[in-house]
C-alpha cells in the first residue's frame, strides 16, 4: 500500500476496514513541495486541527484534498508536424501553484473550494488546456529570433543551459548542434542527432545517418524566421 495521507482523519491509502473493498481507500498522493515557501502555503491551507504536528519530507497529501480540475491525469504531446495527441499519465501531477483546499468530513468552513470555473470535468480540462496553449503561444511570440546574428548571440549566452549531452559549435555561417550518446557496449561516443542552422536561417536535421524530410521540421517555422529544407 502506498503512503498514507497525512491529513488527520483522512483515510487516503489506509488499509480497508473489515467488509470494505480492498481498494476502497486507494488514491493518488502528492508530496509536500520541497520549496519552503510553497510548503508553507500548503500547511496554511490545512486546518490546524487536521495538520500533523511534524511534517517530514516523505509525508504526502492525497488527491481528495485538491480540486479535481487541477489534478492533471493526462498529457498532451506535439508531433513534429504540429498535431497533438493525448494519453493518460501513469501518475497524476498537480497543476502549478495548486494547494490543498478540500477537507471532507469537516465543518464546511474548514474547506475553501475555489469558485467553480466550469461545470463538467471535460470543460475544466479544456480550460486548463486552453490556458497552456495560451502560455505556449505567448512564449513562442515573445521568443522570436530576428536573424542569424541574433540567434548566434543567444546560443553563446545560453549554451550552458543545454543538457550536457548536447554540444553547440558556432562558425561564421553555421551553428551545429550535436547530440552525443555513449554506446555502453563499445564505449565509443556516437552522434545520435545533429541540427545545422545556416546563416540564411534554414535548418537541416540528421539522425540515423540520414537527413530528415523538411515536413518533419515544419514546427520550427512558427515565427517565420527559420526556413526548413
Ligand atoms: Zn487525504
Amino acid at each position: 500500500m502506498p503512503r498514507k495521507c497525512s491529513v488527520i482523519g483522512c483515510r487516503g491509502n489506509y488499509e480497508a476496514r473489515k467488509g470494505e473493498h480492498a481498494d476502497v481507500n486507494k488514491v493518488s498522493v502528492f508530496r509536500f513541495p520541497k520549496d519552503e515557501c510553497r510548503k508553507e502555503q500548503w500547511l496554511h491551507r490545512i486546518p490546524e486541527e487536521l495538520r500533523s504536528s511534524e511534517i517530514t519530507d516523505d509525508m504526502i497529501v492525497c488527491k481528495k484534498h485538491f480540486e479535481s480540475c487541477f489534478v492533471i491525469c493526462d498529457m498532451t504531446c506535439y508531433r513534429p508536424d504540429g498535431s497533438s495527441f493525448t494519453f493518460a499519465r501513469g501518475i497524476p501531477v498537480l497543476a502549478p501553484d495548486e494547494v490543498p483546499t478540500l477537507f471532507h468530513n469537516t465543518p464546511s468552513y474548514l474547506s475553501t473550494p475555489l469558485p467553480p470555473k466550469s461545470k463538467a470535468p471535460s470543460d475544466r480540462r479544456a480550460v486548463v488546456a486552453a490556458r497552456d496553449d495560451k502560455r505556449l503561444k505567448e512564449w513562442l511570440d515573445s521568443d522570436c529570433i530576428t536573424d542569424f546574428d541574433d540567434f548566434s548571440t543567444r546560443v553563446s549566452e545560453k549554451s550552458t543551459d543545454l543538457p550536457n549531452v548536447w554540444i553547440a559549435l558556432t562558425k561564421d555561417d553555421l551553428i551545429l548542434f550535436v547530440l552525443i550518446i555513449n554506446i555502453v557496449s563499445s564505449l565509443v561516443p556516437s552522434i545520435a542527432v545533429s541540427f545545422k542552422v545556416w546563416h540564411d536561417m534554414h535548418v537541416e536535421r540528421f539522425d540515423e545517418e540520414r537527413q530528415r524530410n523538411s515536413s518533419e521540421l515544419a514546427w520550427l517555422s512558427h515565427s517565420g524566421t527559420a526556413r526548413v529544407y
